[in-house]
């Protein structure tokens, strides 16, 4: 089918955001506050309760921040509907936006399931961090509606939209995402090729693997290392507040498949630290109140440090 009968000349109006962690519920309210429908979709309905919380925090959030109205945040809210329900929750979307867990084979058969309900005009997305594009490529049914959309961290205000194809990704569908990014007050970044890590992560995951590595090789605590950067580089936030507000859950992933892919014995040690002192203990970073930090007050120059 040509791109055009798929009418991609026309805005993306409607939206599926597939997964309502820390990034998911981020997108789908950043995309309902600028006017975008958005049905969120997740595993189970505890999963779109604890969705609903978050949207409570970031409405505040976006009145504290960005002086929202009460009446602006309410339109958001009633802007998304949450759906358990894969087939009808992509039945009228125009771009579904992915953001489940990072980890192929869960993203692998999302986009088998996907592809066997999603109607042929809807855009796949994924906000994966670390994957390319062309490593979901053989599991969609539409190679050339398939790019990568990736989000920073508190989309509100680190706004930028890194746009990423494969070979095969059209270049009509890649230009309607760059315009939908901006729709939604990101800053779109289009790249030219893959490049695993797009343009921030390839300069900032070596930066946070470093300090963890510092952390597990004994070098220094985390108040120094963080202090290290902040004191010198005039930042407000370290490398272990960066981690905190990524979440644990997403950093266990990374770090554990960074160790096995290596096999490097530093990697598996941060792997195996992030494992014991969070994700076994539940402490999955800033959205869960603690971290490497406590929360919501940290002071990131004389934390309350959690972690021995
Ligand atoms: P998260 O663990 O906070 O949330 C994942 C959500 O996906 C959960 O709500 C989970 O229930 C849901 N889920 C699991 N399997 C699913 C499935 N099969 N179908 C639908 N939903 C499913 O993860 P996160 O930190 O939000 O990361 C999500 C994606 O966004 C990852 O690819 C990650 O690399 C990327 N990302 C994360 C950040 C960050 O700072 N956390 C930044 C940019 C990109």
């Amino acid at each position: 089918m040509s791109s055009h009968s798929l009418n991609d000349s026309q805005p993306i109006a409607r939206v599926m955001v597939a997964g309502t962690g820390v990034l998911g519920a981020q997108i789908a309210f950043q995309c309902a506050f600028s006017g975008v429908d958005v049905v969120t979709y997740d595993v189970d309905t505890g999963c779109l309760e604890r969705a609903n919380t978050r949207f409570d925090q970031l409405g505040h959030i976006y009145a504290v921040e960005l002086g929202a109205t009460r009446a602006q945040i309410e339109a958001a809210r009633a802007r998304i509907v949450g759906n358990i329900n894969l087939g009808s929750a992509a039945a009228h979307a125009d771009l579904v936006l992915e953001a489940i867990p990072e980890d192929l084979a869960t993203k692998q058969s999302f986009y088998r399931a996907l592809s066997a309900c999603a109607p042929a005009a809807t855009i796949f997305a994924t906000n994966s961090s670390t994957l390319v594009p062309s490593q979901l490529v053989s599991v969609t049914d539409r190679p050339e509606r398939l790019l990568t959309l990736h989000f920073a961290h508190d989309v509100w205000k680190h706004n930028i939209a890194e746009i990423m194809g494969h070979a095969g990704t059209d270049p009509a569908v890649f230009g309607r995402v760059v315009q939908f990014s901006r729709r939604i007050g990101m800053v779109p970044l289009p790249l030219r090729k893959e490049q695993p890590g797009y343009l921030l992560n390839t300069m900032l995951i070596p930066m946070l693997l470093a300090a963890l590595g510092l952390l597990v090789n004994d070098v220094a605590d985390i108040q120094t290392i963080d202090k290290a950067w902040m004191v010198a580089k005039g930042d407000c936030i370290g490398p272990f507040g960066i981690l905190d507000g990524i979440g644990m859950t997403t950093v266990y992933n990374v770090t554990r498949a960074l160790a096995e892919r290596t096999g490097d014995s530093t990697h598996r040690r941060i792997a195996e630290y992030v494992k014991t002192h969070f994700i076994e203990t539940g402490n999955l970073g800033e959205s869960t109140g603690r971290g490497f930090y406590r929360y919501p007050d940290p002071d990131f120059l004389d934390p309350a440090f959690v972690s021995a």
